[in-house]
């Protein structure tokens, strides 16, 4: 669908432009730093949780267009949101970026980013889209530092309660 893609291409550019809340947090409780190696993005993400709310999210580092789009749109959209919620997110971005979601069909919290939809038919670009989530979730796990090799793969692990 054109209109998809061009959109898509609007938002890569828009994002890479100016990405939002780019940067590292001073006074971050999580951190966490991502690598992509097949690709060659390496991300770190600092927030700040006020309760069980992201207060603020910052992210910076070395990426390809696809990766940091993703990543400053999901400081947008995290932002302000419960860790709970924001854990659902990461499972069905990864999901519908992966194929596993149909989010024309089935119910989902994603909003704009299925704008990231596209993804799932470039198998070499899934994991650029996929690893600010990923890292997100590392950090809200404490986990230093993640990979989106598969077998160190956080994600293969189930999220705690869900
Ligand atoms: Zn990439």
């Amino acid at each position: 669908m054109a209109d998809t893609r061009q959109l898509y291409q609007e938002v890569i550019l828009d994002h890479n432009k100016k990405p939002r809340n780019w940067g590292v947090l001073e006074d971050a409780t999580h951190k966490a730093e991502g690598h992509n190696p097949l690709c060659g993005d390496h991300i770190k993400l600092t927030l700040r949780l006020a309760g069980d709310k992201v207060d603020a999210i910052n992210v910076q580092g070395e990426s390809c267009a696809i990766c940091k789009a993703s990543a400053s749109m999901m400081t947008t959209v995290v932002k302000g949101r419960t860790q709970q919620d924001a854990e659902q997110l990461v499972q069905e971005f990864r999901n519908m970026a992966t194929g596993k979601l149909d989010h024309e069909s089935k119910p989902h919290h994603l909003g704009r980013l299925t704008v990231f939809s596209g993804v799932r038919d470039l198998p070499a670009r899934v994991k650029c889209a996929i690893l600010p989530w990923h890292t997100l979730r590392a950090a809200f796990n404490a986990v230093a530092s993640t990979t989106t090799e598969a077998e160190e793969d956080p994600m293969h692990a189930p999220i705690g309660g869900a």
